[in-house]
């Protein structure tokens, strides 16, 4: 008897136990970017799980012991994915979960799990890599490079955080990710319209990308300049203005700006790199090589006297927060060539400029602004190579032509030992349309 009720309770424990230790998967979330489409799964403890493929058809399995679906679990929609349906069961005894995905397209899968870090829990992330669209990517640049002749200079955009990183998070629940985003796009429209600049945007939609990899992206696109747009949070709502940091090899100009740093190199670990990143800012190999420290410290001027230049022109716009540029170590200004600097709008905290940050029309006014300032740098410091760099030097030397009848662009190209392109670019013609009695200038050839 007393044995039996003894097996009894601690059966009873056992059972008890095994069902408060269950993982319940409380929500899955889908982000596709170009290169992949993850699936992050939001999980009420540590997983104990295997992922694995299986062909015919194919598929790519994902089984988590001792677990349990939260109740109305609700799978992603799925839009242009490699993922044609995702299917969830329970499986030996309702014990274990297994969600499915059928596949498709060619993918190469990678997994990983997050533990819990700020307004997240532990988390279960499934890569699957497009292989096809990589190559696709790796192709467009080598056609890009072939074309340097009077090269336009490259502006890269860094929209911060992104995906599983919202950023900051404004009193009528604005995100910083979306508001970073909006203004990045205006932004890149605003290089593009203007001759000689091209924009390249790091991220186009709502996904993460790693902050070294946000460099990469920049440097394999042979960027001249990179910007990282981001919008403050703070404590306090009253708090307000745009500032620009740039990068520091030796501290932060202030304790704000080294607690900003920190913080905006954490984001990583909300985004969801896993093992691809480990943050070490003290053994960045990068900082520490000695030519490159060199390189750094050309950027680091660089990046103060573009900063500076942005700040001018911010100032027209909205409120400063700082009205110098300051420094800090942010990862993602660490590219050593590129002059880079990160840019905070405003303050999402603060109701009045979250409300604005979130207007078309603010966000078009920040953007021309920030692009103003840049634009004045590239043609205070022209890229070598580059049509401004062109643009400057063929000032020098510049002869007025007057259309008369019978003027094609090829003749004149050909007459005044000019390329047609260059005549074109320097007046700005597009299309081969002119008129008699247009003043053409001439470049020197
Ligand atoms: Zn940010």
């Amino acid at each position: 008897m007393r044995n039996s009720l003894l097996i009894l309770f601690s059966c009873f424990l056992v059972s008890f136990g095994c069902y408060a230790d269950r993982v319940i998967v409380k929500e899955i979330r889908l982000w596709s970017d170009p290169e992949k489409t993850r699936f992050v799964f939001d999980l009420s403890g540590p997983p104990d799980y295997e992922a694995f493929p299986v062909s015919n058809p194919d598929r790519y399995v994902v089984d988590i012991k001792n677990s349990d679906f939260e109740k109305n679990l609700k799978l992603p929609v799925l839009k242009k994915s490699p993922v044609s349906k995702i299917r969830k069961a329970k499986k030996d005894d309702n014990t274990n979960v297994r969600i499915v995905f059928d596949l498709n397209a060619k993918v190469s899968p990678k997994n990983f799990v997050l533990t819990p870090f700020n307004q997240y829990g532990n988390r279960l992330v499934v890569d699957l890599y497009n292989s096809q669209r990589m190559e696709a990517t790796k192709i467009k640049v080598a056609v890009k490079e072939s074309s340097s002749n009077m090269r336009d200079a490259i502006i890269a955009i860094d929209a911060g955080h992104g995906g599983e990183d919202p950023g900051a998070i404004g009193p009528r629940n604005q995100l910083e990710k979306n508001v970073v985003l909006s203004i990045s796009k205006k932004l890149a429209e605003f290089v593009d319209d203007e001759p000689g600049f091209r924009s390249k945007l790091i991220r186009k939609g709502d996904y993460y990308v790693g902050l070294r990899k946000r460099i990469e992206i920049a440097r394999e696109n042979k960027a001249d300049i990179l910007l990282s747009l981001h919008a403050d949070a703070f404590k306090t709502a009253n708090v307000r203005g745009a500032s620009v940091f740039a990068i520091s090899d030796r501290g932060s100009t202030s304790e704000e700006a080294r607690w900003l740093a920190e913080n905006q190199n954490q984001t990583d670990l909300i985004g969801g790199m896993g093992e691809y990143v480990k943050i070490d800012t003290k053994s960045e190999p990068l900082v520490r090589n000695v030519l490159l420290d060199l390189a750094f410290g050309y950027s680091q001027r660089e990046s103060l006297e573009m900063g500076a230049q942005v700040l001018k022109e911010l100032k027209k716009v909205t409120k400063l927060h700082k009205e110098k540029v300051e420094q800090a170590g942010f990862m993602v200004l660490k590219a050593p060539e590129v002059p880079s600097i990160l840019v905070e709008v405003g303050f999402i905290s603060n109701p009045k400029e979250a409300y604005n940050l979130s207007d078309a029309r603010h966000q078009r006014k920040i953007a021309k602004s920030i692009f103003r300032g840049v634009k004045n740098y590239i043609y205070d410091r022209p890229p070598d190579g580059s049509y401004v760099a062109w643009l400057k030097e063929g000032s020098r030397d510049v002869r007025v032509h007057v259309i008369e009848k019978g003027d094609t662009l090829s003749e004149l190209s050909l007459r005044y030992r000019v390329s047609l392109e260059a005549i074109k670019k320097f007046n700005s013609v597009r299309g081969d349309t002119i008129k008699i009695g247009q003043k053409l200038r001439i470049p020197a050839s």
